[in-house]
């Protein structure tokens, strides 16, 4: 019986020395797997020929799954776009040189333990070796967690990563150490294995496999529950193919001058390979070999970037035991940052701000706009983005967190170990110490965005990072000022595609509104509070709060019935907008035209454009896409001109609730601040002037049950108030009268279903129609949120 530890023995050198032999045993599948993730090539592939030849050792065919998980970190539709699209010619690439493959996408109804059934079944799994997370946990996990030896091998780098297994401090020794090496590996390039058994997916795939040739990779990525708000960059395609293309045009014209060019930002004279170097669309060998070809000082700099600073920082990651800790800096460097942790800050933006790139700083806003929009940072401009976040942050940890993340959510290149390496270097690494010491940075190399910005044409640069993923960007109406439309809007303003938002009341919020009335009273009629478990809407409440838009609510809450109030916990914190409700609408609104009291009575198409018909006759366009924002029973009348649409939101059932404002001019003393409530017409009251930050005491706000709601629902609110403060009275025990008593009809207050299943928004892409709102996810602030993000990220996939 043959052992993986054999195998490997039997390797020809150039493949044997990439190999990590992870776990041995008996290889005695039926076939060898080949578990693809950042080598999406199907030629220069070690991972692949390492499978190929211990296949033919084992007289077994060998099985190529590739799948594409919803859990990765920053998962996202730009990551999940860029990817599929490499997949997709790699699906193509691998049939053509005979190879049977299957890949798999993960998203709600298509998961499982696939992997790890597939390896249980196999002689040997063969993957990558690329040392950064989560894709070593992964690996190792497998190991852990199958019999079946696995194999990692290194696919990225000219000079194996195995041979420097203790890193690699500077990267000139680096540079100087593998000189030999690096030039015959150079010389020789990489040859591909013959495929002797082609064509193999076993028959009994534990999945349904997905067709990436005619796929909807839109709609596909859509359906999974990722992060919708980072949204594609279209004119950025992945793929064997676009990588190719683009690396050639770079070759051609750019290399000759990239010694001169380089640093410029608004020249263009980089190449903008890494992404695809990082999901290994392309292959270094051939890049390398090219550049060799081509010669001068234009290629000899690049190759210096290529083969020193790419694969020393790959070699340093791979001597890290844990990438996401500050001890993995020179020891200098830790020193001083921790002596200068605590010094004081310029200023703490929120990560929103950050985020969007609205901190002021006229440099770091357009460099943080060009990863929100682009996907891309010049590298130059990097580090100096990089550094300026260690004044930006609470204290150096903080400040790695935030490198990591905004990097790794935004760059296309995200994760790779070049990315750790880039970013570290911004907090020492690789570097040494530099005199005078400074307050927060200490003697850590400082670059200071003001000095930089002199350098740099501001307005040009500017100027080219607004330019349009598609030129010219569609126009795009939103209907409906609520969570849902306000969070497509702004997501689609944020990548630089022009909206307009409509909505037939006075101010932006839908059903998150505040009600005011005389002598400076407000009510939170609609929404009471709002949670948070998506981890992407988590960030933003984070940074509301922080911005001071919203604060917890740290009310008193529990349930009220004949036994009185019974104190019940929340599970987690209740959130609301400060000093009102409608302040998050507000805030969401900030930055997007929002035309109010326009009630859109209809959709028309004229010719190949849209306009929308207001309830007045006035016309409002041309658009070129359309997003539906409102409930769905509203949506419905307005998409006459999409039948299918209309039919499939029709089924979408809402309940109705009257919301009842009471004040108190001597205020009840009561032990609870917001109940829920046993038996009667009433569902909840809460203690409205008990919210953070509300100027008006006495306050209060009851809600009804749907069943109670559809008895008033026709009747005048007024008499439906009277009513409803007897039975606010009944159940409180609070026997003197309000001196305000109004009740409210919410006709479609929430859906009927508090989770609902399936894709968070719909989208005709051949109308350019789309519709979003709570009622496609879930009755909550959060399940709108989660909505209009969605079809942000539908209609940016679409470009
Ligand atoms: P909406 O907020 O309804 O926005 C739709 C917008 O479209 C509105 O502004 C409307 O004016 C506009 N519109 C509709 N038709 C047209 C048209 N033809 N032309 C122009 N404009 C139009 N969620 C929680 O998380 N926690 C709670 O405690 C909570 N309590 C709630 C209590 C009540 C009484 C209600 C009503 C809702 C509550 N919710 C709660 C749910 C939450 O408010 C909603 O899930 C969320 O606000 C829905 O946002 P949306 O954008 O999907 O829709």
């Amino acid at each position: 019986m043959t052992t993986a530890e054999q195998l490997r023995h039997a390797l020809p050198e150039p493949v044997a020395e990439r190999v990590r032999h992870l776990s041995d045993g008996a290889a005695v599948g039926g076939f060898v797997l080949a578990w693809l993730r950042t080598a999406q090539r199907a030629h220069d592939n070690p991972a692949l020929d390492a499978a190929l030849l211990a296949a033919d050792a084992l007289d077994v065919p060998v099985f190529v799954y590739h799948a594409l998980s919803e859990r990765y970190p920053h998962a996202s539709d730009r990551h999940h776009r860029f990817i599929l699209e490499g997949a997709r010619d790699l699906q193509a690439q691998l049939r053509d040189r005979g190879l049977g493959t299957a890949f798999h996408l993960e998203r709600p109804g298509h998961r499982g333990p696939h992997l790890r059934t597939l390896a249980e079944r196999a002689a040997l799994v063969v993957t990558e070796d690329l040392p950064v997370p989560p894709l070593t946990t992964w690996t190792t996990r497998l190991r852990d967690t199958c019999s079946t030896p696995v194999w990692a091998v290194d696919t990225a780098c000219i000079v194996p990563m195995r041979l420097s297994p203790s890193g690699v401090e500077r990267a000139y020794a680096f540079r100087q150490r593998f000189a030999e090496t690096r030039a015959a590996r150079v010389r020789c390039g990489w040859i591909d294995q013959p495929v002797r058994r082609p064509g193999f997916v076993p028959d009994d795939l534990p999945f349904a496999p997905v067709e990436l040739g005619e796929a909807d990779l839109p709609e596909l990525i859509a359906a999974c529950e990722i992060d919708h708000t980072v949204g594609p960059v279209t004119d950025t395609p992945g793929g064997t193919r676009a990588g190719y293309e683009r690396w050639a045009h770079f070759r051609d014209h750019k290399l000759p001058r990239y010694a001169r060019d380089r640093n410029s930002p608004t020249r263009d004279g980089v190449s903008r390979m890494s992404a695809y170097l990082h999901y290994g669309m392309v292959s270094p060998f051939r890049l390398a070999a090219d550049a060799q070809t081509r010669g001068g000082a234009g290629a000899a700099k690049w190759l210096d970037e290529l083969l020193i600073w790419r694969e020393a920082a790959h070699a340093w990651c791979g001597a890290q035991r844990d990438l996401h800790r500050l001890d993995v800096l020179p020891q200098w460097a830790q020193e001083t940052l921790a002596h200068h942790a605590a010094d004081p800050r310029p200023a703490l933006p929120s990560w929103e701000t950050l985020v969007r790139g609205r901190t002021g700083d006229a440099l770091w806003d357009a460099c943080q706009q060009s990863l929100l929009r682009h996907g891309e940072l010049h590298n130059n401009l990097r580090m100096t983005w990089g550094k300026q976040l260690l004044r930006w942050t609470r204290d150096p940890e903080h400040a790695r967190t935030v490198l990591v993340e905004l990097n790794h959510r935004y760059a296309l290149d995200g994760r790779d170990p070049s990315s750790y390496g880039g970013l570290y270097w911004c907090l020492g690494l690789m570097d040494r110490p530099f005199h005078p010491e400074r307050p927060i940075t200490g003697t850590v190399r400082a670059r200071d965005t003001a000095e930089h910005a002199q350098r740099v044409p501001l307005g040009r640069y500017s100027a080219h990072v607004r330019r349009p993923l598609r030129d010219p960007p569609p126009r795009v109406a939103v209907v409906g000022a609520g969570i849902s439309g306000l969070t497509c809007a702004r997501v689609l303003r944020d990548h630089g595609v022009p909206v307009t938002l409509f909505d037939k009341s006075r101010g932006p919020s839908g059903r998150m509104s505040t009600r005011r009335a005389d002598g400076g009273l407000q009510f939170d009629h609609g929404a009471q509070f709002f949670t948070a478990r998506d981890p992407a809407f988590a960030r933003h409440v984070d940074s509301w709060v922080h911005d001071g838009h919203a604060a917890v609510w740290q009310g008193r809450f529990g349930r009220l019935g004949e036994d009185g109030f019974r104190p019940e916990p929340p599970p987690r914190p209740r959130y609301v907008g400060t000093p009102r409700m409608s302040a998050l609408g507000r805030h969401l609104a900030a930055e997007v035209p929002v035309s109010l009291g326009v009630r859109i009575a209809a959709v028309e198409r004229r010719g190949r454009t849209w306009c929308l018909r207001d309830a007045d006759g006035g016309t409002h366009g041309d658009f070129d896409r359309i997003v539906l924002a409102v409930p769905a029973a509203q949506a419905v009348p307005l998409l006459q001109v999409a039948p299918t649409l209309a039919a499939s939101v029709a089924t979408a059932e809402m309940v109705p609730c009257l919301a009842l404002m009471l004040q108190f001019d001597q205020p009840p003393e009561l032990p609870w601040d917001g109940v829920r409530v046993d038996g009667g017409p009433l569902a909840w009251i809460a203690h409205d002037s008990s919210k953070p930050g509300r100027a008006s005491p006495g306050c209060f706000v009851a809600h009804t049950r749907p069943s109670a709601a559809r008895a008033l629902l026709e009747r005048p609110v007024e008499d439906s108030a009277g009513e409803l403060t007897r039975a606010f009275q009944a159940v409180t025990g609070v026997r003197h009268a309000p001196s305000h008593a109004v009740a409210h009809r919410w006709r479609y207050a929430r859906p009927a279903l508090t989770r609902v299943s399936g894709p968070r928004c719909r989208y005709d892409r051949d109308l350019g129609l789309g519709v979003c709102g709570d009622w496609l996810v879930g009755a909550r602030v959060e399940g709108a949120w989660l909505s209009g993000a969605a079809m942000a990220g539908r209609l940016l996939g679409t470009l």
